[in-house]
């Protein structure tokens, strides 16, 4: 054999190496952020990273001054005159906006949902809450219900009379456990955990809704692939981004959330939990807007991966 059909054969060997080490690594890559990451060995530290947000030029503030004059605001976020109070009780004001659904069951479902919550997290609300149900939004990744945190804070729900009495209460559940956490943990600036959390209080209700318990429905998705790591999903885009698989999205990374927060209370207890809520608040540096994430390390004294994988064990061995 020439000298020179060896050194092609040598090379040609060496680039079918090449190729299926790397074929062999993105598939690995694939495989590490489904569920099939081993239970057995605790994983290498993945340490959150900080977000980096750019500011609002000047130019992009005027021209959402404009849009606003001539749009008007996008929404309006407290009860108007044009709202109709359809009742109180001692600690809501519920009102209907272009809302002709019969809710007379639900004025009593609000304080039922109050009580519960408030035992659970031990807290009281001060002020009075107001609560505007109003038509659903169009879209594909329209919200069940959104909290604004105004002089007075006002709780929207979106329905009509297709929605489900169940989806009704878990949403408002879920909604006034943001107040709550607003109220108790003013510093928890992390939206995965305060969606958790907010999905963890409203608990009795979601899982009603649902028809099945947290863990039980993390054993699901893993059953049906369907598991979103918590850790690569910490920003919570897939939950919000306007995809049609959104909504599913969301109500996963929400339910998984809320299981992963009940392990930690239990496994851990509440204060530890209270210091990890603690979050260093954001903080605007050459006009970036920095958000930095949980410091699971020094609570736990574990990143939020290897805690993850703890929590899967527990549920899932
Ligand atoms: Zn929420």
């Amino acid at each position: 054999m020439k000298k020179r059909s060896v050194i092609f054969i040598v090379l040609f060997l060496i680039l079918i190496f090449l190729g299926s080490t790397i074929l062999i690594s993105m598939g690995t890559k694939d495989i590490d952020s489904s569920l099939v990451f081993s239970l057995s060995i605790t994983p290498t530290a993945y340490p959150l990273p900080t977000r980096t947000y750019k500011q609002a030029t000047l130019l992009e503030k005027l021209t959402n001054i404009f849009s606003t004059l001539f749009h008007g605001p996008a929404m309006l976020t407290e009860p108007s005159n044009n709202d109709r109070e359809i009742g109180k009780t001692d600690h809501f004001v519920l009102f209907a906006r272009e809302n002709d659904t019969d809710l007379s069951w639900f004025l009593a479902e609000v304080e039922h949902i109050y009580f519960y919550e408030s035992s659970r997290i031990d807290t009281n609300l001060s002020e009075k809450i107001n609560i505007i149900i109003s038509v659903p939004e169009p879209g594909l990744c329209a919200p069940r219900g959104t909290t604004y945190f105004n002089e007075t804070t006002t709780i929207f729900l979106f329905a009509d009379p297709n929605t489900p009495k169940e989806q009704i209460s878990a949403a408002f559940a879920h909604e006034l456990g943001h107040a709550f956490i607003h109220s108790l943990y003013p510093n928890l600036t992390d939206t995965a955990l305060n969606e958790g959390m907010a999905t963890w209080l409203a608990e009795k209700f979601w899982v009603a809704w649902k028809m099945n318990s947290f863990d039980n429905e993390i054993r699901s998705f893993a059953k049906e692939q369907s598991y979103l790591p918590l850790y690569l999903n910490q920003d919570m885009t897939k939950a919000y981004e306007k995809t049609k698989e959104c909504l599913q999205n969301r109500d996963i990374l929400l339910t998984e959330f809320a299981s992963f927060i009940d392990f930690l209370m239990r496994e851990y207890g509440v204060d530890r939990l209270s210091s990890l809520f603690n979050v260093q608040q954001p903080e605007i540096i050459d006009s970036q807007r920095l958000v930095y994430p949980p410091n699971y390390q020094e609570v736990y004294g574990l990143e939020l991966n290897q805690l993850e994988q703890k929590w899967l064990i527990s549920i899932l061995e």
